[in-house]
């Protein structure tokens, strides 16, 4: 068959087959598997395996949260996560030309793309203790992490304000963690076995700020970690915490920077992120092994750095209020309701929007206009300190509060999003 008519074929094929399953006969996918033809890859056209697997899509009113998916790419992200997936390469080749490039435009001294931010907590945990043992121990040091590392130089200093969720990702290191919640308790907790000081950059609490503690391990010859992994934008923060001293700094790839969901960057000082590097994927006697960075995630990851430097802050932000305002707009004349757009100080840094109402006018707690949306079509996920009287991620919310995260809108959602509230909303008015 030449190609013309074997496209003409399979065209016929697939109308009959969705013709067929139309009319309830024969299953689709049995259909599929009798044609021999890589039919889809050599017409161009995408299969969805969403709609394949029966995966509901959704519209993201959350943000970046990771079980949402987080983020999606850019087109331009995307279109280099494809063409990287066409070839081989070594993968050393890429990740220090990748590296040495990403080190340049964030102006640090070296860089590491790793498997997400937690992934990049633990190899900079890894390379601290690396760096720190080596000398004694020999380069034996990396097969002992995490299960020979008890007896070994394993102390972190953490403020208690500072201890979270991802403390697991050193903690898979072997590591324990020594707490101080005071400068003093601080200045006296440096020992012979100290390693690193860690600091989480969108702690709520903490009586020690970053200079501060960055001042203090550094007259102990101790590094610095920083995690900022949801810390950008403003896009300056890509530089901010290496310059201000931090020997090491952990972003997420997936979040506000809007690459691949499984990537993240490891910035920082040289020796370390050599350390770090040894430690990682491909080696594979190292903690690292299951946190490997594929190809398409290494070119993702990069091609992200390159996009969200080429945005603005003041772009951004403008773009987000565009979109909270519109859903503001849909939703004011409704009983009671008061729109405020709202910056979390730190982490999530951008507008979200925040509408409040008398339960006593709209007959509708938040969370279950959540839920309302939630279970229509297409499905619109708010974000989860929507109806939470636990402030959430630097978000002033409470039991009459609807939080929409704006930022992870695709084009023309902002609309739905904003018919489906004014619809739901009013509804419970007339109630
Ligand atoms: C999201 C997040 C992480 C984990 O980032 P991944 O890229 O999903 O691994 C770590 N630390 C903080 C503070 C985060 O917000």
């Amino acid at each position: 068959m030449n190609i013309l008519s074997r496209r003409a074929f399979l065209q016929s094929t697939r109308r009959a087959v969705t013709a067929g399953s139309l009319l309830g006969l024969g299953h689709p996918l049995l259909t599929f598997a009798a044609d021999p033809a890589p039919a889809p890859a050599e017409a161009g056209v995408a299969v969805d395996y969403y709609d394949k697997l029966g995966v509901q899509k959704i519209i993201n009113a959350a943000g970046t949260y990771t079980t949402l998916t987080a983020s999606t790419m850019p087109p331009e992200v995307r279109r280099a996560v494809a063409q990287a997936a066409l070839h081989p390469v070594r993968l050393k080749d890429l990740e220090t030309a990748a590296g040495n490039y990403l080190a340049q435009r964030l102006q640090c001294e070296a860089a590491l793309v790793s498997a997400g931010a937690a992934s990049a907590l633990t190899l900079g945990m890894a390379a601290c203790i690396t760096v720190a043992n080596r000398p004694q121990v020999g380069e034996d040091i990396m097969d002992q992490i995490p299960t020979g590392v008890a007896p070994l130089k394993n102390e972190v200093i953490v403020q208690h304000a500072h201890r979270y969720e991802y403390d697991h990702a050193l903690l898979n290191c072997g590591i324990r963690f020594v707490e101080v919640q005071t400068m003093s308790d601080y200045q006296a907790a440096f020992g012979p076995k100290t390693v690193m000081a860690h600091f989480f950059n969108a702690a709520e609490g903490g009586e020690i700020g970053r200079e501060d503690w960055i001042r203090v391990a550094h007259e102990h010859q101790i590094p610095c970690m920083n995690d900022a992994a949801a810390d950008v934008p403003p896009i300056s923060n890509l530089w901010n915490y290496t310059k201000m001293g931090f020997d090491l700094v952990c972003f997420s790839g997936g979040k506000g920077m809007r690459g691949p969901q499984n990537a993240g960057l490891l910035l920082g000082r040289k020796d370390l992120i050599a350390a770090a590097t040894e430690n990682n994927s491909p080696n594979s006697a190292r903690v690292g092994r299951g946190m490997k960075v594929a190809k398409e995630q290494i070119v993702g990851m990069v091609a992200a750095v390159d996009w969200f430097l080429s945005q603005t802050d003041e772009g951004m932000e403008k773009e987000f209020r565009r979109r909270a305002d519109v859903i503001a707009a849909a939703v004011k004349a409704i009983p009671s309701v008061q729109c405020q757009v709202f910056i979390p100080p730190v982490a999530n840094h951008i507008p979200h929007l925040l509408i409040r109402y008398d339960q006593q006018h709209v007959r509708m707690a938040p969370k279950e206009v959540a839920a309302a949306l939630r279970s229509g079509s297409p499905s619109i996920e708010l974000n989860p300190a929507t109806g939470s009287n636990s402030a959430s991620a630097g978000l002033p919310t409470d039991a009459n509060t609807i939080v929409v995260g704006v930022w992870m809108l695709e084009e023309g959602e902002d609309r739905i999003v904003a018919d489906r509230l004014r619809s739901v909303l009013s509804k419970a008015a007339e109630a």
